[in-house]
């Protein structure tokens, strides 16, 4: 199965390209910001605690994200190609916490296409998505506050996933064509 990770800061393009992956590779999508999102609508217990942390920047513990992604993943059963996480995972606990999940299935994380934008470019990105998004996280305060949550939680994970061999460093600056021109080459890589 291809497992992959789409990597990189709120705005750094994750849901477009992983639209085009699962085009282009016949993968499973689990977005673990869509399901929050989606929790918060239908009003569940786990949407009312979420929405108070996505709604100040911050994220969403743990033990309720791996018990979420945990479910979901058993929901797409085993008949499927792979699949791509996207948002997922966000800390070292959630990543070690995937490889465990994969190895009782007997996969493993196949790459990470970790996409790098410059800061600037990312608050110009939330801001203009926020506009057609209807997320109340895609303002400039909560953009910048997520930024931070970014650097300081989510990135230790590109040297946890380099460490191991699976980091692929894809410029997410460009057109969204070049930039899944090199996302393909990564995985066409380790195909
Ligand atoms: P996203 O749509 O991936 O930008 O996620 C929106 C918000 O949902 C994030 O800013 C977090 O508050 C929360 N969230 C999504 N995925 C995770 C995760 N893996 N761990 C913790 N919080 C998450």
């Amino acid at each position: 199965m291809l497992n992959i990770i789409i990597f990189g800061a709120p705005g750094s393009g994750k849901g477009t390209q992983s639209d085009l992956i699962i085009k282009e590779y016949g993968v499973e999508h689990i977005s673990t910001g869509d399901v929050l999102r989606s929790e918060i609508k239908n009003g569940t217990a786990l949407g009312k605690t979420a929405a108070t942390y996505i709604n100040d920047g911050k994220l969403v513990p743990d033990s309720l994200i791996i018990d979420m992604l945990a479910s979901v993943l058993d929901a797409k059963g085993k008949d499927i190609k792979g699949v791509i996480f996207d948002g997922f995972p966000r800390t070292i606990p959630q990543a070690e916490a995937l490889n465990t999940m994969l190895a009782e299935r007997g996969e493993e994380v196949s790459t990470v296409i970790g996409l790098e934008v410059d800061d600037d470019e990312l608050i110009k990105r939330i801001i203009a998505r926020g506009q057609t998004s209807g997320r109340a996280d895609d303002n400039e305060e909560t953009a910048k506050k997520r930024l931070e949550t970014y650097c300081s939680q989510t990135l230790p994970l590109k040297e946890f996933y380099k460490k191991a061999g699976k980091y692929a460093m894809i410029q997410g600056m460009g057109s969204i064509e070049s930039i899944f021109g090199d996302i393909k080459k990564a995985i066409d890589a380790i195909k």
